[in-house]
């Protein structure tokens, strides 16, 4: 246990509930990250206030760099964004989605995958992304992109019958109550979610902006607990690895008449499926690196 005191009383992001122990301690990007795990359900999560108290001037301009960079996006990540993009389209083709006439990317980046939707589909789209120049690249596209939810919510009032987001939840502070207001505010009663996440039991997960670390069984019970029926959940490495599932992948519709209370089916051993899933990494890494880890860019 820490002697520290933690900035802001932690609070488990799935349960609500205090009980937490460390599960790990780590330096990212010059702040100590503390990562929790909660007693109660077995969600594991940062209590953010801890590294912005640390120094919060120099939290926020870090935070701001790192993660709304104004830098342009490199070759390899809109590569990268490509063929992730292809393959959501994949899925959701391949999972019920067979018309769409208005879409929502939150965390849109570049538009890729908005304008890989929507020549599948023809909907309209709409993006929100926070980080200017990838902003600026998605409205040279043709979309509207919204910088921050808040500011869609009140330039928008028709709902989607699409919301998707990719490498966003983790970031968030209040990952459940964004599930549930984008369920009551943003979704169609006939609509879809789907959502990626980093995979806690693969990928290292680990950084000062992931507030919070996904298992397929913590993902499950938060989508849950926000009102949603998964439809789909993929677990894969595509495109960065043909051996790890470094992602949890889940399409998702709001149920239709969500329970008031529902219990939340904790998760047990966290800590050794994390172990066991950080030692397959290091082996495959070793003994298989061409296949863990593809290449990130295009071969001649
Ligand atoms: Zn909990």
């Amino acid at each position: 246990m820490t002697t520290n005191k933690p900035a802001t009383e932690l609070h488990c992001p799935l349960c609500g509930n205090s009980k937490a122990t460390v599960i790990s301690e780590l330096d990212s990007f010059g702040f100590k990250v503390r990562y929790y795990l909660c007693q109660t359900c077995g969600f594991v999560f940062q209590n953010p206030g801890e590294s912005a108290a640390a120094d919060p001037a120099f939290y926020e301009e870090t935070y701001r760099q790192l993660y709304q960079a104004t830098e342009e996006p490199t070759a390899k990540d809109l590569r990268q964004q490509r063929l992730r993009a292809e393959y959501q389209l994949n899925l959701i083709q391949n999972h019920g989605v067979c018309r769409l006439w208005r879409a929502l990317d939150i965390g849109a980046s570049s538009g890729t995958l908005m304008q890989t939707i929507h020549e599948a589909y023809g909907a309209e789209m709409i993006g929100v992304e926070p980080g200017k120049a990838y902003r600026q690249l998605a409205e040279e596209k043709g979309f509207k992109v919204y910088p921050s939810l808040e500011l869609l919510q009140s330039g928008e009032t028709a709902k989607f019958d699409l919301v998707t987001m990719m490498h966003v939840l983790e970031h968030l502070e209040d990952p459940l109550g964004t599930l549930g207001e984008i369920r009551t505010d943003l979704l169609e009663d006939h609509g879809f979610l789907l959502v990626e996440v980093p995979n806690f039991y693969a990928h290292d997960s680990y950084e000062l902006a992931h507030l919070s670390c996904f298992t397929e069984h913590t993902l499950t019970e938060m989508l849950k607990q926000a009102g949603y029926k998964i439809m789909h959940t993929r677990k894969h490495g595509y495109p960065r690895s043909e051996m790890l599932e470094l992602y949890l992948t889940v399409l998702a519709i709001p149920e239709r008449e969500p329970a008031e209370s529902l219990r939340i089916i904790p998760e047990r051993n966290v800590a050794l499926k994390r172990s066991l899933g950080t030692l397959k990494r290091k082996l495959l890494t070793k003994l298989m690196p061409g296949k863990t880890w593809l290449p990130q860019e295009d071969q001649a």
